[in-house]
């Protein structure tokens, strides 16, 4: 469904992002992978993930925090694979502190790497996606992009924002063959979730076990965490032709968390 497609998947070493990642190489969709962890690690996940689905897959370490990384990945993707078709904005992290007490290094960090780093990726891919009149633009934020929890002010913050980025470049490229959508994710057993689980319990003072049950899976209807495939083949519809008059879209994959 994907084939000569090209894909960048930031945030793509772990969780989330090698899921969609792996989705998109099912379909035929060569790829860059991105995303921090031990270098013979990333190599045995590039190798396996190209011998597994036989499409090419690449690997650039921008850090996301970075404007010029973020440029450079976009560039490398050009240079090795020829194009960017896809783009998945992925690449994400928490900090959970009280408002009062919230280190401002780390709100600089949330913001810039869950926020601003979309911004920068896309800007860099825009004017080849509309020479050819396709793009797919998927930005990973969270049922958080859509309600708030308490001690998550950046994140919540950030997400909210990816939103708000997400239907301005759809309204901006529609009539470029570009679309622009936001999935968002109820809670997701990643090591993102399994840190929270620990800060949380830090947080609220109350055992990891409590933090699943009573926090994390409360207004999560379904009572059980989303996996990563679900997630994985969503991005797979967006990124396809049958999802051509679907922009600016923010689809809740959360068990019914935000319906309450
Ligand atoms: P994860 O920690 O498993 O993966 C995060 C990925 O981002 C890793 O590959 C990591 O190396 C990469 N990364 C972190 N900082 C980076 C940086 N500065 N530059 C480049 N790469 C960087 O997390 P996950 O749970 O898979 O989360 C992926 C995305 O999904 C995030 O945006 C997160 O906010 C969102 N999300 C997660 C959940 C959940 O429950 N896990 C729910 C909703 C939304």
């Amino acid at each position: 469904m994907l084939a000569k497609k090209v894909a960048i998947i930031t945030g793509s070493t772990s969780g989330i992002g090698l899921g969609i990642a792996r989705g998109l190489a099912a379909q035929g969709a060569d790829l860059v992978l991105n995303g921090f962890g031990q270098a013979d690690e990333i190599e045995f996940l590039r190798a396996e993930t190209e011998r597994r689905y036989g499409v090419r897959v690449r690997y650039h370490g921008a850090d996301m925090s970075r404007p010029e990384q973020v440029r450079s990945l976009a560039l490398y993707a050009q240079a090795e694979l020829g194009r960017v078709d896809i783009v998945v904005n992925n690449a994400g992290i928490q900090h959970v502190a009280p408002v009062e007490t919230f280190d401002e290094a780390k709100w600089d960090a949330v913001l810039a790497i869950n926020l601003s780093s979309a911004f920068h990726l896309v800007k860099a891919v825009i004017p080849g996606m509309r020479a050819r009149r396709f793009g797919r633009l998927i930005h990973i934020a969270s049922a958080h992009g859509l309600t708030a929890s308490p001690f998550k002010s950046a994140y919540v913050a950030a997400k909210h924002g990816l939103l708000g980025l997400s239907k301005t470049l759809a309204l901006e490229l529609a009539e470029d063959g570009i679309t622009s959508n936001t999935i968002c994710p109820g809670y997701v057993k990643t090591p993102l979730v399994d840190k929270q689980i620990a800060d949380q319990a830090r947080a609220h003072g109350i055992s990891p076990e409590q933090v699943v049950r009573d926090v994390m899976l409360s207004h999560q209807a379904r009572k059980e965490f989303v996996q990563v495939e679900e997630l994985a083949a969503l991005a797979v519809f967006l990124a396809s032709d049958a999802a051509a008059s679907m922009t600016g879209a923010a689809l809740a994959m959360d068990g019914g968390w935000t319906l309450h």
